[in-house]
C-alpha cells in the first residue's frame, strides 16, 4: 500500500508529488492524459509560490524559465485614467524573491514533472483515468483533479458560490520582436476597464503576450475564438502582421469555494476545491499553497506519528485564506467587468480623487493549528537573508524552526532549527521575542 495516491498531475498534483517525494513518502500519481496539457491557462505566480518552489528544490530551474517582474497591474479606463494599481516591488519582496513571475504553464509543469523524477518512491501513471478514488490502494488519496473533480464528487463537497461567472475569450500570441507595435506594448499588466469591451493584456515573457477579452451580449461563444472575429478587437494594439496565434479559446471564469475538502482518506487540493476568476493571477497560486499546507501535515501523520486529526486543520486553515483572494478578485472583477456606460462613468468619478493602490493580501490562516490566536500567529513569516548570504529557508529545510532574539536562543535546546537573531525587524514590529515557524513557514506561535 502507498502512503499517498494523487489523482491528477496538473501543476498542483505535480508540486504535491515533489513535496511528498522529498519527505520520503511512497506516492502513486494517476493522470488521465498522456502528456502535459499543451494549452496554458495560468501565466502568473507570486513570490510566496516561488518560495514554495524553492522548498521543493526547484526555484533556480524555474527562475531560468520564467520572467520576474517588478511591475504591477494597472486598471485603466477607456480614456486612459488609471483607477487602481496593484503595486509592483523592486528587487526581492518579502519572500526573498521578486514578488511577480510570468510563465508558460506547460513549461512550468514540465519542470515540476522532471523534479518528481528525483524520487524513485514516487510512481507516475500517465494515461490512467481513475474511476473510483476510494478503491486506490493508499492510506490517503488527494484529488488534484481540477474543476470537475471526481474525488470531490466522492467526498460530496458543497459548493459555496461567490457570485461571479462570466465567459471570456483567451488569446495567446507569439509576437514578432522586431515589430514596432510590439515594442511599444507596456511591460505591466493592463486591466482595461472599458465598458464597451473589458480586457486584460499581459506580457507573459519572451515573444508571448496574452489578451483576455470579455464576451459581450451579442457575441457568439462558438465563433468568437475564430481569428477573423477577434483580430478586429486587438487592432488598437496589434494586427496579424505583428504576431502569430498560439491559441484562442473561451473559458468561463467562476468564483467558488467548496465546503468539505476531506472525508476519511480522501482529500482535495487546487481547482478541485476552489476556483477564482484570474484577475489577480492567483488560482494556481492558491493550489500551490494547498499543496504546501497539506504536504507537511501528511508527512507529520504518515512519517512522524502526528494524529490523523491534524489533517482536519487543512480545510479550516486554507478555506478562509483562499476565500480572501477570491473575494478580492470578484471585487476587482466588478470594477473591470462594468459594461453599463453610466455605471462605468460613476465608477470613474469615484476614482477621480486619485488612483487606489493595493498589494496582495497576506491573510491569516483560518482556525486550525492556531485555534483562535490573533495575528501574527497563522500568517506567513518573511524570508530574510542570513548573515552567511543564504535565504532563511535554506537553513531550515522541511522542519519547524524558531527565530528569536540572540540572547534568548543562545542557551536554548530544541528539536527545531534555531535561528538566533533572524527576523529581528519582524519580531520588533510584532513586539514578540521569538516565533515558532511551521515547515510551510506560517507562524505556529509567538513568545513575548
Ligand atoms: C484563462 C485563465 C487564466 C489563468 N491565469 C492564472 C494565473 O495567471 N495565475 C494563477 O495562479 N492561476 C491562473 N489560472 C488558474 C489556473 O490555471 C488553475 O488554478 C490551475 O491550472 C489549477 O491546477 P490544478 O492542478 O488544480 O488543476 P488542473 O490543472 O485542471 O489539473 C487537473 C488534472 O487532473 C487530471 N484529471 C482529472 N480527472 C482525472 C481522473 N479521474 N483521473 C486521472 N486524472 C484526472 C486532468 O487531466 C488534469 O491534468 C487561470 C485560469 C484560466 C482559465
Amino acid at each position: 500500500m502507498k502512503d499517498v495516491a494523487i489523482v491528477g498531475y496538473g501543476p498542483v498534483g505535480a508540486l504535491l508529488a515533489n513535496l511528498l517525494g522529498q519527505a520520503g513518502l511512497s506516492v502513486a500519481v494517476y493522470e488521465r492524459d498522456t502528456a502535459v496539457h499543451p494549452l496554458p491557462r495560468a501565466v502568473h505566480f507570486d513570490g510566496e509560490v516561488m518560495r514554495i518552489f524553492q522548498s521543493a528544490g526547484l526555484a533556480e530551474h524555474i527562475a531560468l524559465a520564467t520572467r520576474p517582474s517588478s511591475q504591477g497591474m494597472h486598471f485603466v479606463n477607456a480614456t486612459g485614467q488609471t483607477l487602481i494599481v496593484r503595486r509592483g516591488i523592486d528587487g526581492p519582496g518579502p519572500h526573498g524573491w521578486p514578488n511577480n513571475w510570468y510563465f508558460h504553464q506547460p513549461m512550468l509543469e514540465q519542470i515540476l514533472r522532471e523534479g518528481v523524477g528525483r524520487y524513485p518512491h514516487v510512481e507516475v501513471h500517465l494515461g490512467h483515468e481513475v474511476s473510483n478514488p476510494s478503491e486506490l490502494d493508499a492510506r490517503y488519496v488527494v484529488g488534484c483533479d481540477g474543476a470537475r473533480s471526481l474525488v470531490r464528487r466522492a467526498i460530496g463537497s458543497q459548493a459555496c458560490d461567490l457570485g461571479l461567472h462570466q465567459p471570456w475569450l483567451v488569446v495567446d500570441l507569439l509576437c514578432d520582436p522586431s515589430s514596432r507595435r510590439v515594442k511599444s506594448l507596456p511591460d505591466y499588466t493592463i486591466q482595461l476597464c472599458d465598458p464597451r469591451r473589458p480586457m486584460t493584456i499581459v506580457n507573459v515573457g519572451g515573444a508571448r503576450r496574452r489578451w483576455e477579452i470579455m464576451l459581450m451580449p451579442g457575441d457568439d461563444p462558438t465563433r468568437v475564438a475564430e481569428s477573423g472575429k477577434f483580430w478586429p478587437l486587438l487592432e488598437r494594439w496589434l494586427g496579424p502582421e505583428d504576431a502569430r496565434i498560439e491559441r484562442s479559446a473561451v473559458y468561463t471564469f467562476h468564483s467558488i469555494v467548496q465546503q468539505g475538502w476531506r472525508k476519511g482518506k480522501l482529500l482535495l487540493a487546487g481547482d478541485a476545491c476552489h476556483q477564482t476568476p484570474p484577475f489577480l493571477g492567483q488560482g494556481m497560486c492558491a493550489g500551490m499553497r494547498d499543496a504546501a499546507n497539506l504536504a507537511w501535515k501528511l508527512s507529520a501523520v504518515l512519517r512522524d506519528g502526528a494524529p490523523d486529526s491534524l489533517l482536519d486543520t487543512y480545510e479550516s486553515e486554507r478555506a478562509p485564506h483562499v476565500r480572501t483572494f477570491i473575494e478580492l478578485a470578484v471585487k476587482l472583477g466588478a470594477v473591470l467587468q462594468e459594461t453599463d456606460p453610466d455605471a462605468a462613468a460613476a465608477r470613474d468619478a469615484r476614482f477621480a480623487v486619485g488612483t487606489e493602490r493595493f498589494d496582495y493580501p497576506q491573510p491569516q490562516l483560518g482556525r486550525g493549528c492556531r485555534a483562535d490566536a490573533p495575528p501574527p500567529v497563522g500568517t506567513i513569516f518573511p524570508q530574510p537573508r542570513l548573515p552567511d548570504g543564504r535565504l532563511m529557508d535554506e537553513a531550515i529545510g522541511q522542519r519547524f524552526a524558531i527565530v528569536g532574539e540572540t540572547e534568548l536562543l543562545a542557551s536554548a535546546r530544541a528539536d527545531s532549527v534555531l535561528l538566533p537573531g533572524v527576523g529581528a525587524d519582524w519580531l520588533a514590529s510584532h513586539r514578540v521575542r521569538a516565533a515558532l515557524l511551521r515547515p510551510d513557514r506560517y507562524v505556529f506561535d509567538v513568545a513575548a
